[in-house]
């Protein structure tokens, strides 16, 4: 399980112990791995940006077969695509798609020998795209692409591949999200500022809104995992919470022209 340190990863940790698993939760930072390590879990440190730490988390943890690996590590960088320095663009790819496949890269031998399943977690923004967050939501779909090559790729090798697709979900994410952006923000040029500035007021009165009040509970999305990983007929894709589930279907059929207009009306710009 990577990003195991909060949210989604540590929730989804937990719950598959529960389960009867013996987890291993991935995190980058030791007071993280002493916490949790306190908390009776297994872990190990990765970043999964650098193939170095996930070579040794790999080493760490021996030759023995894997039941799972859950790509759940990631981070959302938002500023208008006019202005998104192309630095954070590559570091939004790297975390959230890159990352995604040198792990599953460096760990399907043992899922190949364990039979096991490999579990991305994607997002509804994996499906429908909206203004400002448009590095996160190419990390999204590029990581639903390689689900689905990926699945087409292993289907008689005995390996399942399983994308989860959340909505607003009330995890750290979301504040992480919003210093980022107004750090972002405070680099914007005073040009950027009058362009997009109204724009940028509005997402983040909605992100904020989901970290608070609309966003679902964590453990919603730790129950999806948990039945992608034991069904013995699991869903390709998991939509979790209200917002995905009416999302998807909507994008699917609506045109795109009424969709920016559902997007600009739910903004209120
Ligand atoms: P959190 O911020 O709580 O968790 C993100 C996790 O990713 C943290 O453990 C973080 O570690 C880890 N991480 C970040 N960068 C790296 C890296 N380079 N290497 C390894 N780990 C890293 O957010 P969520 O729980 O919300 O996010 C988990 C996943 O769920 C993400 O992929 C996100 O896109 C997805 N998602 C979230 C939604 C939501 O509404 N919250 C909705 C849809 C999808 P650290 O603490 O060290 O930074």
């Amino acid at each position: 399980m990577t990003g195991a340190s909060s949210g989604i990863g540590e929730a989804t940790a937990f719950h598959l112990r529960e389960l009867g698993f013996d987890p291993v939760a991935a995190v980058r930072k030791e007071q993280d791995a002493e916490r949790l390590a306190g908390s009776g879990l297994r872990t190990v440190r990765m970043d999964v940006t650098d193939v170095d730490s996930i070579a040794t988390a790999r080493a760490e943890l021996g030759d023995g077969p894997l039941a799972g690996l859950v790509n759940n590590a990631g981070i959302a960088v938002a500023a208008p695509l006019e202005f998104l320095s192309l630095d954070q663009l590559r570091h939004q790819l790297e975390v959230n798609l890159v990352g995604q496949l040198a792990v599953t890269q460096r760990f399907l031998p043992a899922l190949r020998a364990g039979r096991g399943r490999i579990v991305n977690v994607s997002s509804i923004g994996g499906r429908v795209a909206l203004p400002l967050v448009g590095a996160y939501h190419a990390s999204k779909f590029a990581l639903e692409a390689i689900s689905d090559t990926l699945r087409r790729e292993l289907l008689s090798q005995g390996v399942d591949v399983i994308v989860i697709e959340p909505g607003g979900v009330k995890t750290p994410i979301w504040r992480k999200g919003d210093e980022l952006a107004a750090e972002l923000a405070s680099d914007l040029p005073p040009e950027g500022e009058r362009l997009y500035g109204p724009l940028i007021t509005a997402i983040r009165k909605e992100t904020a809104k989901i970290a608070t009040e609309t966003g679902i509970e964590p453990r919603e999305v730790a129950e999806a995992i948990g039945h992608a990983l034991t069904a013995r007929r699991p869903r390709a894709r998991y939509l979790v919470g209200r917002d995905a589930k009416m999302r998807a279907p909507a994008a699917a059929v609506l045109p795109a022209r009424v969709m920016d207009r559902i997007v600009a009306r739910m903004l209120g710009v």
